[in-house]
């Protein structure tokens, strides 16, 4: 990005699945990028050996109890530390040119934000903060001259294939999905799976949250919303399909009846790559796709019926206002409650749905500050609270 000297690297959510694929694409271009900040929740020791292996200048919890865990950790170490979100807004403001957003869910939201500075990239993968906020998100990032570039693998398709024709000509976009785990599940079986079956993600390996947003589909609902802001399409321009191989991320369709598509392996350190470098194209070990060596490519529609979290998303998108926002927030509670085995699989949209229709009764306006969306984050997780207590008292 930067020509001549090393381009430099934060990034928030370090300790994450996208934090460890984009460090691992960093300990291949060491000549070519230097770590300046590295940010966690509150893995101290996991974040430690991760500032030092880079040499990163400045390593940071956004808990704040871990502090003297993290000091103790990095004693000897020319490398500033901190805690707390204080500490965690520092990082994300300290002098970079790229800042690898990588923190999951709303919490996000804030640092993200504040790391929107001129001449600065922003490397998204955290999509949760354009689907409780995008038009806020976007608009500040114009505004402060910071560029938006998707780490999302379908996004940095669409980004790729976005590039082969002019904006005014694209007649639609595409966004694949795997299906996750329970693609081929009866309906009848769903309300039986484990939080364990639904861990094991077909194609990725990532996170919890976005592990069991792809089984529900919401990953790809929350998808739409964020190609939405992204890239400024409006959501009847969009459209899914399932596709189990997880080998086509996207397709850009043009008016003059071209498609254009982007493939990879499903290995998240090639969007990373792109979007760390782009318009150059990085030179690593990548893994090559062998396309003679797949048995077939297959394209089927969503069952929405099976899987009614990505109609419950694309109707948020559709309603627009503070829609998204308070989908987002429901789902997190959601899926959280999941995990904990207090609601089932189909309790997640179920509960995600019942707060809107709650949430609508408010007349919640679209944010247009930080302080706005965590504003209506909150309400959004209160309702949910409130609601779950019902749902969990119906399913014991
Ligand atoms: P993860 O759970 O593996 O990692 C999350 C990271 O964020 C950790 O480093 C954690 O310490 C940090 N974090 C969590 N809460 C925080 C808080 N309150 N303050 C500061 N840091 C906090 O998640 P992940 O799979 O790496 O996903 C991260 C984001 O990237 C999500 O928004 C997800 O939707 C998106 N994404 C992930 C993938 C993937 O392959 N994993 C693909 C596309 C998009
Ligand atoms: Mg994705």
């Amino acid at each position: 990005m930067v020509s001549g000297g090393k381009t430099r690297v934060t990034i928030l959510g370090a300790t994450g699945s996208i934090g460890a694929s984009t460090l691992d694409l960093l300990r291949h271009g060491r000549d070519r990028f230097e770590v300046v900040a590295l940010a966690a929740k509150r893995d101290a020791r996991g974040l430690a050996a991760l500032a030092r292996e880079f040499g990163a200048q400045f390593a940071v919890l956004a808990d704040a109890s871990g502090y003297s865990e993290l000091k103790e950790a990095l004693a000897g170490e020319r490398i500033e530390i901190a805690a707390g979100r204080e500490g965690l807004l520092a990082a994300a403001q300290a002098d970079t040119d790229v800042v690898v957003a990588a923190i999951a869910g709303a919490a996000g939201l804030e640092p993200t934000m504040a790391a929107l500075r001129p001449r600065r990239r922003i490397a998204l993968a955290n999509k949760e903060c354009l689907v409780s906020a995008g038009k806020l998100f976007m608009a500040t990032a114009r505004a402060k001259g910071a560029e938006v570039l998707p780490l999302d693998s379908e996004h940095n398709a669409v980004l790729q294939a976005l590039a082969a024709g002019s904006r005014a000509a694209v007649e639609k976009v595409t966004l694949t999905a795997s299906g996750g785990p329970f693609r081929l599940h009866a309906e009848e079986r769903l309300a039986h799976v484990t939080p364990e079956e639904a861990l094991k993600h077909p194609t990725w390996s990532m996170g919890a949250k976005i592990t069991i947003d792809s089984a529900t589909l919401m990953n790809k609902g929350l998808e739409l919303v964020e190609a939405h802001h992204l890239f400024d399409l409006a959501p009847d321009r969009l459209e899914v399909l399932i596709h189990p191989q997880s080998v086509v991320h996207a397709l850009v369709a043009f008016r003059d009846g071209s498609v254009v598509a982007g493939l990879s392996v499903p290995d998240m350190r090639i969007p990373i790559g792109v979007a760390l470098s782009w318009p150059e194209r990085l030179h690593w070990a990548a893994p090559a796709l062998d396309l003679g060596s797949l048995k077939a490519l297959t394209f089927e529609a969503p069952d929405l019926g099976r899987f009614p979290a990505l109609r419950i998303a694309q109707a948020a998108l559709a309603a627009g206002g503070a829609a998204p926002t308070v989908l987002n927030a429901a789902n997190e509670v959601a899926v959280e409650a999941f995990l904990a085995r207090r609601i089932g699989f189909p309790g997640i949209p179920a509960l995600v749905e019942s707060v809107l229709e709650r949430a609508e009764s408010r007349a919640l306006k679209e944010p247009a500050t930080v302080e706005e969306a965590l504003a209506v984050d909150h309400i959004a997780r209160s309702l949910a609270a409130t609601l779950l207590l019902q749902f969990a008292a119906k399913a014991s």
